[in-house]
């Protein structure tokens, strides 16, 4: 009988694999979103950078907000119902999910106003600045100067709103366009308030808007007041929530004193008063970074 052969000497045991790294989580608040309103894009376990595009509107502008990554994302008024994809990258890895719009009952508005203002529509000099603002507009980035949710830019009341934002608009019956804002109707040379933090990037006379204000509130949210009588800041101004931006006028396209303002999400023009809902939650505090 032979003995049995010595068992071989166990070798170590192999280290356990390291447990998987959990995908990033992207959650769309909401995912269904009517034309004319913007939706929160979330990103939570990546430490980024995060970018990302909802399909047709424009790339998104993501932001820390905690320990998440956040972005705008706006749906045309004018935006066909239907789903839009969405994709959000990090380091290694992507996301593709989809949006769906839906249609919203936007209202008629017909204005009247001279042969003069109604050919400023056609003017050369419009087009320009149109362009000018889409500039503008396409070079928002950066963290939030955002405090919380807007205020109004008016302290009037009652608050008299004299167009809705998204009314399918016609101009001595010719239809010219969604309407790209809120028209709130007060005395001329009522005082015009920054309903947030931010920058000014345009003040300035223009020929639809008359004398115009636009400020970037940082993480591509954007600001408009026109046809105001005069303007109280300058260019490259820092304004804090609350500063007086100008007063209300009927300069430019207009047939009587209000204040047109407008909120865009990059080039994307959305209802102001949903800027003004918890959704725009404040930053958090920045870091203590030790000296
Ligand atoms: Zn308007």
């Amino acid at each position: 009988m032979t003995p049995p052969a010595p068992a071989p000497a166990a070798s170590p045991a192999p280290p356990p694999p390291p447990p998987p790294v959990p995908a990033p989580e992207v959650i769309l608040e909401p995912a269904e979103v009517p034309q004319g309103r913007w939706l929160v894009v979330r990103v939570l376990g990546t430490s980024g950078p995060v970018t990302g595009e909802l399909a047709e509107f424009g790339p998104l502008h993501f932001f820390r907000q905690g320990g998440e990554f956040r972005a705008l994302a706006a749906v045309p008024a004018a935006a066909t119902p239907g789903p839009r994809p969405v994709t959000v990258r990090w380091p290694g890895g992507e996301w593709q999910g989809e949006v769906r719009v839906v249609p919203y009952p936007f209202p008629e508005d017909r204005i009247t106003v001279t042969p003069g203002q109604a050919a400023s529509l056609d003017d050369p000099r419009a087009a320009e600045e149109a362009l000018l603002l889409r500039r503008l507009r396409s070079q928002g980035g950066g963290p939030p100067l955002w405090d919380g949710p807007f205020g109004l830019p008016l302290r009037v009341d009652p608050l008299r709103i004299t167009t809705q934002f998204g009314e399918i608009r016609y101009v001595n019956g010719r239809r010219t366009g969604q309407h790209s804002g809120l028209d709130l109707g007060a005395p001329e040379g009522t005082p015009v308030y920054a309903p947030a933090p931010g920058r000014v990037v345009l003040a300035r006379e223009l020929l639809l808007t008359g004398n115009t204000v636009l400020l970037d509130h940082g993480a591509n949210l954007f600001s408009l007041y026109g046809h105001l009588s005069a303007i109280a800041v300058a260019e490259g101004d820092r304004v804090a929530r609350g500063q007086v931006l100008g007063a209300v006028g009927s300069t430019g396209l207009s047939t009587g004193p209000h204040l047109h303002w407008s909120v865009y999400i990059g080039n994307v023009a959305t209802d102001p008063t949903q800027a003004m809902t918890a959704a725009l939650r404040p930053p958090p505090p920045p870091e203590f970074t030790p000296e």
